[in-house]
């Protein structure tokens, strides 16, 4: 493995006139003296899985596709391999920003607030001469910092009508969350930004997150399909440890006919959840949410469904209103690229899409994340930069959410500070192929048991092949075979058979705990 020193040194050890050579925007405008520094938009949406994005060749990419985000691959680069560090919400966008892992940021779980005085990429772009704009989910407690101008949704957010909190105060604005928050992007790029400077803009979504309420211009869409079921809906848990079985994150159990399912008939008017969903859209909107709820939910009444009918019902309730949510979110993002090409800013723009992390959508019986298997350890990442990223690349290097900032950073021909964790993904962007790149990646899901969805703290490395977890409050080990076993099924931690693989990866996991500095108890949680 290629040293990071080394590697970082080839990056950023060279004068300033090779810097310039080295980059493939600089080769592109060295004829123009007044060549500008690629422009970078980020568009993160919220649990979005990369099972639900069809370039990903999903179970679902034939009745739900998802053509603008199949576009970014098909004119750019798909990560086969993208991984997040810590599966939950808050922490994985304070990864993006500091390129550190969750004890060195300090938000190891959802709640905490996050220091807004610590480095962050978007901090040092703009002292680097970067104009840099946030709209959309924040979730960190504290305001941003580091952005020149923002506009974010108070913790969750809403789906309709929604709360923003802005520099100059909190205001309602009226209509759906995933348009309203393009609608201030694209206004931000039209009307309010320079356009002599470079610029970095966050377009975060709040969908699809729970409780995935569509937008009304797609109440109906997906009422005539049937959502193809994962092989594992029914998963009896047998062959994995506690944690599996002691989840309180299940389709069957934990989801909620009324709050998430939108069975309105089945809750009380005065139900929080109704009243932040539902209780907030206008005449207007509700009537069209009945329209096309009002018959679907009669019908499901009737018929009185019980044990697996059920479960089979509440699947497909759920897979369409989280894909109807990811319909509008790729409607928004083909209006973010018709818009830079209609004013000629693609060609010098990067455009990434990604998700804070995955979701399971019904695989072993679960929806929401957190565990390090393999549905909410994922996210998806693809990217296009015209002249740059070869037309439908795919890489299948290991990247982590932790390399966003050091690779945002590397676009923009920053230096890379030397405390950020992650790597510059530049050189895969352009196709190289690195002499020594990661060979395992390092996880740490905080939460744990007691808090929401009760899935039990853990830790763990994953490599190529081979995924070894350590559930430390129950001190329970698992280990999978990912070519044997994709769906991890069966833990062979207890099967001989493994027993020098397990030993190697005991010794990749204390090698990735010192090379992170994890301290050796986990930090103490601040409120
Ligand atoms: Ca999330």
């Amino acid at each position: 493995m290629i040293s990071r020193r080394a590697f970082l040194g080839c990056v950023c050890g060279g004068t300033l006139a090779a810097l310039a050579a080295a980059r493939p925007w600089g080769a592109r405008r060295a004829h123009g003296a007044t060549a500008q520094r690629p422009n970078i938009v980020w568009i993160y949406s919220d649990d979005h899985a990369e099972n639900a994005i069809s370039a990903y060749g999903s179970r679902l990419a034939e009745v739900a596709p998802t053509p603008n985000i199949d576009r970014i691959a098909r004119e750019g680069i798909l990560f086969r391999n993208s991984f997040v560090t810590n599966s939950i919400c808050a922490p994985c966008r304070a990864v993006v920003l500091t390129g550190k892992h969750s004890h060195i940021n300090g938000v190891i779980r959802n709640g905490i607030r996050f220091d807004g005085a610590q480095q962050t990429f978007p901090k040092l772009l703009r002292e680097a001469g970067y104009q840099t704009a946030l709209f959309g989910k924040w979730h960190l407690g504290s305001e941003p910092t580091g952005f020149d101008a923002w506009d974010i949704l108070p913790g969750q957010g809403h789906y309709y009508n929604p709360d923003f909190i802005t520099p100059d105060g909190r205001v309602q604005r009226e209509g759906y969350v995933t348009d309203i928050i393009t609608d201030l992007s694209l206004d931000w790029l039209e009307n309010e930004r320079d356009p002599e400077k470079p610029f970095m803009i966050m377009i975060q979504h709040k969908a699809p997150h729970r409780e995935w309420e569509p937008g009304p211009d797609h109440l109906t869409t997906y009422d005539d399909v049937k959502i193809p079921e994962p092989h594992n809906l029914f998963d009896d848990y047998s062959g994995r440890g506690t944690a599996a079985r002691e989840q309180d994150m299940s389709i069957a159990e934990t989801m909620r006919l009324g709050a998430d399912l939108k069975v309105w008939e089945t809750v009380e008017e005065d139900d929080l959840v109704k009243q932040r969903t539902y209780g907030r859209m206008n005449d207007e909107q509700r009537a069209k949410w009945d329209a096309a709820y009002g018959p679907k939910n009669q019908a499901f009444l009737e018929a009185n469904l019980e044990g697996d009918d059920l479960v089979r019902w509440k699947y497909q309730r759920y897979l369409k209103d989280y894909m109807r949510c990811i319909a509008s979110i790729d409607d928004n993002v083909g209006r973010v690229l018709d818009y830079l090409e209609a004013n000629g800013l693609d060609q010098n723009t990067v455009f990434f899409y990604s998700s804070d992390q995955s979701f399971y959508l019904g695989e072993h019986g679960w929806f929401d994340k957190r565990f390090i298997y393999e549905e909410s350890l994922r996210t998806p990442l693809v990217a296009k930069w015209p002249g740059v990223i070869e037309p439908g690349s795919e890489t299948e290097l290991m990247v982590q959410n932790l390399d966003c900032a050091q690779t945002f950073l590397d676009i923009a021909g920053v230096p890379l500070p030397g405390d950020m964790q992650g790597r510059s993904l530049l050189p895969l962007l352009r196709g190289e192929q690195p002499e020594a790149w990661r060979n395992s990646i390092y996880y740490h899901y905080y939460e744990g048991e007691g808090r929401v969805h009760n899935v039990y703290k853990h830790y763990g490395v994953r490599t190529d092949r081979y995924k070894l977890v350590h559930f430390y409050t129950l001190d329970e080990w698992e280990f999978y075979d990912l070519e044997t076993d994709p769906h991890e099924m069966r833990s062979e931690y207890d099967n001989p058979a493994y027993a020098e693989q397990i030993a190697a990866l005991h010794t990749e996991l204390d090698r990735l705990r010192e090379h992170y500095r994890v301290p050796e108890d986990p930090p103490p949680e601040q409120a």
